[in-house]
């Protein structure tokens, strides 16, 4: 039988090619994102069972978005916890009310999801859930404090929910990328925040991460084949977690 997975952030950068990935590997998906016509666009290229669009940031959506998602799917064996927002900031300057959105989008939603995919995976005895992090939360980022310390916080989560839940055959893991272009970091450069070719030579590599490489990652880590591999933090980032 297929199996079945949730992916947040679908409708478009980094959670539309891992949807994209995913249901090429023969996995029924289900797409959320806050753009509903790029989510029904990226659900037909995906053939997705459904889709629905929403703010995550708002219980009764998550909530809704969860039943929906297993009444599409008939159950959800792979959740994909992909959206996430970035902001710059030096700590002074940090809008008070942005503290509590990026933690609550960036941790508390991963965590909340997972609260309600785990009781169904805990019953069939199968799961896997796949975190997206960033390479901030694992070296730190000057001026992105609130980011880097959510980011962060997913290690912590992934790390106890994949010894909690290593006895049900649920695996748990946390992919964090490098600098990958999407509309979350187009803006960064464009509007001078940070210079491009200076954060490239930073970059052993010298180059951006594509979309594809983080999607094929976390197309292995939901397979079976990956079964061995759980609470592991894994840096996609081209060198740049190096030092
Ligand atoms: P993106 O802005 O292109 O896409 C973000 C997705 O998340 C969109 O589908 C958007 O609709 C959804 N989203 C954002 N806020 C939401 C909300 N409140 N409710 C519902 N959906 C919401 O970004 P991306 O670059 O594809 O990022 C995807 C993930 O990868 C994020 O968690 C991000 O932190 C992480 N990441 C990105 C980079 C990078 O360089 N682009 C690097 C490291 C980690």
């Amino acid at each position: 039988m297929a199996r079945t997975a949730l992916i947040t952030g679908s409708s478009g950068g980094i959670g539309a090619d891992i949807a994209l990935k995913l249901s090429q590997s023969g996995i029924k998906v289900f797409l959320t994102g806050r753009n509903e016509s790029r989510l029904i666009e990226q659900a037909s290229k995906c053939s997705a069972e459904g889709y629905l669009a929403g703010d995550l940031s708002n219980d009764e959506f998550l909530e809704l978005l969860f039943k929906s998602a297993k009444e599409k799917l008939g159950q959800v064996d792979i959740l994909i916890n992909n959206a996430g927002a970035y902001v710059w900031s030096p700590v002074e300057k940090t809008d008070k009310n942005k503290i509590d959105e990026m933690f609550r989008l960036n941790l508390q939603v991963p965590y909340k999801l997972c609260r309600l995919a785990v009781v169904d995976m805990k019953y069939n005895k199968w799961g896997r859930i796949v975190n997206i992090g960033s390479i901030s939360g694992t070296v730190g980022e000057a001026n992105a404090s609130l980011y880097s310390a959510s980011k962060a916080g997913l290690i912590g989560l992934t790390k106890s929910l994949a010894l909690e839940l290593a006895e049900h055959n649920i695996t748990v893991n946390l992919v964090n990328p490098g600098w990958v272009k999407t509309e979350m970091t187009e803006p960064i450069f464009s509007d001078g925040i940070l210079d491009e070719s200076e954060q490239l030579d930073m970059i052993p590599q010298r180059r951006w991460i594509e979309p594809y490489e983080v999607s094929a990652l976390v197309n292995y880590l939901a397979s079976e084949d990956a079964r061995g591999i759980t609470g592991q933090s894994v840096n996609l980032c081209a060198g740049l977690s190096l030092g």
